[in-house]
């Protein structure tokens, strides 16, 4: 039953992740992504299940995400998929090979600054394209190469491995973001935000934390 005590008419019909309770702390953001991930991986996805007409209603005014999610372009980490959210929940911002440019330390900059989501995962992935071919230094075509100098630290970090490459990136990444960052690294001295380098695993679809 819904019981859950709003009065709020046809707030009933939504989860309350989208509004009601909504994490509030980094550790709640987090808890919230690793549940929703733990659904995924169980075949037990909820966010289906949520009413789309009434987050994307509540939503066309004002966004309130609880998370920021830096991952790959690639097309086998959808990333609200992954963590089981739906409309409005994760501030998502994509580029291959998941490194830090001022652009996307902008962009994460607002997700976190002007819209205070809690969590920032910084996330990599098995198998990553842009990772072997800076390991390989591949001659691709057009600008492709422009990827490798950004993933270059960790290949330098890790070897010519291409797992610990990955996970080397994700961690380099998101330690660049918090010295890059002053907007990131004042929230995160108040408490109010954390940053985590996460590993996405294609095989089981878990998310593992690296730090
Ligand atoms: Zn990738």
């Amino acid at each position: 039953m819904v019981a859950a005590g709003s009065g709020l008419g046809m707030n009933l019909a939504v989860p309350s992740l989208a509004f009601a309770q909504n994490p509030s702390s980094p550790e709640a953001a987090l808890r919230e992504l690793t549940a929703g991930n733990q659904r995924f991986t169980a075949g037990r996805l909820t966010a289906h299940q949520h009413d789309l007409d009434i987050l994307r209603q509540h939503t066309i005014e004002q966004q309130e995400p609880f998370a920021t999610v830096l991952s790959c372009a690639d097309s086998r980490v959808p990333v609200e998929l992954i963590f089981d959210q739906s409309i409005g929940h994760i501030f998502v911002t994509r580029i291959a090979g998941n490194f830090m440019t001022p652009e996307v330390i902008a962009s994460i900059e607002y997700g976190a600054a002007v819209l205070g989501t809690k969590l920032i995962l910084v996330m990599g992935h098995g198998g990553c394209g842009a990772v072997k071919a800076t390991i390989e230094a591949k001659a691709v075509p057009g600008q492709i190469s422009a990827l490798y100098s950004h993933i270059q630290p960790a290949v330098d970090q890790a070897g010519p491995d291409l797992e610990a490459a990955i996970r080397a990136n994700a961690q380099i990444q998101a330690a660049l973001l918090r010295k890059a960052s002053t907007v990131v690294s004042g929230l995160v001295k108040e408490n109010k935000l954390k940053v985590i380098a996460a590993y996405y695993a294609l095989a089981s679809g878990s998310v593992t934390l690296l730090e």
